[in-house]
């Protein structure tokens, strides 16, 4: 049985004693801690508690077996997902983008490339018995700036013999005629929306200064007018107090179910910036604000490094099971990496589709997962390992030597708002928290995205 005890930063000689796999935590003294410790222990369970203390242990579950581990990611590459990366320009110019969207010379992905990462993934959809494949429109840029190649590639995948999920990310400023179009062809949608118009405008400015806020709030309402399924995708920047409101704003605007929402510390576009304890805290603080107000409005809010119940192997299966391209024919290992300017571009392409045909470097992509195990083996005496599973490699790898094995601010974070919002959830729960009991939240596409 896997056991954490975890110290409660508030409340001195207060501990959480949580089990991650099976999904289950309660509030002990020491002495309970220590009793829950050595049962965890004890080959047999034979230790001497108390009768109250062994019906209270028995009522909530706590000597049912840890299930299964999850199986690690498999060597073999049979994407049943593709990611086209359509374009590295956009009609916005955010002031956190780190792919600098608009800043380089003009790539768009073209057909050919799009034709022939969907006929590999409907291809091993079928191969493998599966009932559809995926087609995920994505960045660097805005996917719909190439709207033509978009369209043919998803009319494209709609003639294949298997049924095709069709999926986009996009910052919602649409034509009428392009919002018709989507709501009518494709299947779910992240829309990219930092909240208030204040906000928005701000930090999602038009490439010619104007502001943003309301053409996406048009979207918004045309797409819950139809009734059309997405989920939005916010980005918090100092300062970090304006995120609950942004919350508030998008809870009583908009008909969405499931925020995520990702703070960006750079000041400057192209790039992940370092955040400091400070910051980093501050967002903390601001995300637990926002997540009461989202749950006082029955929505879903979440952060990829704090996803409380999941028990996972890998923070994200787009490095091993998604056939990502960009505009130069590149197969990349993150839909962060639209172009060769990615810092981590060199680790991070894995084959390329000349002519059609898809070319895996096989050694590139070994190598890459290698560092990530690495660094999640180095985890293990974390009690966020099965949830964070080492974090996105996108996010935390930094290029330099042994560079995967940076533990920065961001651990710091993860593991905070781990800890409150297991706190949260016992509160709920009369002291304990039961995964069993709770009502699961959709993440976005991926078992985790984070998407511009
Ligand atoms: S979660 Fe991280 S690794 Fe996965 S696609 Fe997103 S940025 Fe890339
Ligand atoms: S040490 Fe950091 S990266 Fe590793 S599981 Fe914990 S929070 Fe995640």
């Amino acid at each position: 049985m896997e056991i954490e005890i975890i110290s409660v930063s508030e409340s001195p000689g207060k501990y959480i004693i949580y089990k991650p796999r099976t999904g289950l935590a309660f509030i002990g003294n020491h002495a309970m801690a220590a009793i829950a410790q050595r049962l965890a222990e004890s080959p047999d369970g034979q230790v001497d508690v108390s009768p109250d203390i062994d019906d209270f242990l028995q009522s909530i579950g706590f000597y049912l077996p840890d299930p299964p581990e999850p199986p690690r990611p498999e060597d073999s590459f049979l994407p049943t997902t593709a990611v086209l990366l359509m374009t590295n320009q956009c009609q916005l110019r955010c002031t956190y983008c780190y792919a600098a969207a608009g800043e380089a010379p003009p790539e768009k992905l073209t057909p050919e490339l799009g034709y022939a990462a969907i006929d590999a993934v409907c291809k091993n959809a079928m191969d493998t018995g599966r009932t559809a494949f995926e087609v995920s429109f994505h960045g660097g840029g805005e996917p719909t700036f190439n709207w033509h190649v978009l369209k043919a590639c998803a009319e494209y995948a709609r003639e294949k013999p298997l049924l095709a999920r069709l999926t986009l990310t996009s910052n919602g400023i649409w034509s009428p005629r392009q919002c018709d179009w989507i709501v009518n062809n494709l299947d779910g949608l992240s829309l990219s929306l930092d909240g208030s118009p204040e906000t928005q405008d701000n930090q999602r400015p038009l490439l010619l200064g104007g502001r943003s806020s309301e053409l996406v709030m048009r979207t918004v309402a045309e797409l819950d007018r139809r009734e059309f399924a997405y989920s939005i995708r916010m980005t918090a920047t100092a300062p970090w107090e304006r995120l609950p409101q942004d919350m508030r704003f998008l809870c009583e605007n908009t008909g969405c179910r499931n925020f995520q929402v990702e703070p960006a510390f750079n000041t400057e576009r192209g790039g992940h910036g370092d955040s400091d304890t400070d910051a980093g805290m501050a967002f903390v603080r601001a995300y637990l604000e926002a997540h009461d107000i989202a749950t006082q409005h029955g929505r879903n809010l979440m952060y990829s490094g704090a996803r409380l119940g999941q028990v996972t192997t890998t923070f994200c299966t787009a490095p091993y099971n998604a056939l990502i391209v960009n505009g130069g024919g590149a197969i990349v290992t993150c839909y962060e990496v639209a172009s060769p300017a990615h810092p981590l571009s060199s680790i991070s392409t894995i084959g390329s589709i000349n002519d059609r045909a898809i070319a895996i470097n096989t050694d590139a992509r070994s190598h890459l997962h290698n560092l990530m195990a690495e660094r999640r083996d180095a985890c293990r005496d974390c009690f966020c390992y099965w949830s964070c599973a080492g974090d996105c490699y996108a996010r935390v790898f930094a290029d330099e030597p042994d560079g995967h094995q940076i533990r920065g601010v961001r651990c710091q974070m993860n593991r905070t708002l781990t800890e409150q919002l297991l706190l949260r959830r016992m509160a709920e729960g009369n002291g304990v928290w039961q995964k069993s009991a709770s009502a699961s939240v959709p993440l976005n596409g991926m078992e985790m995205e984070i998407s511009s």
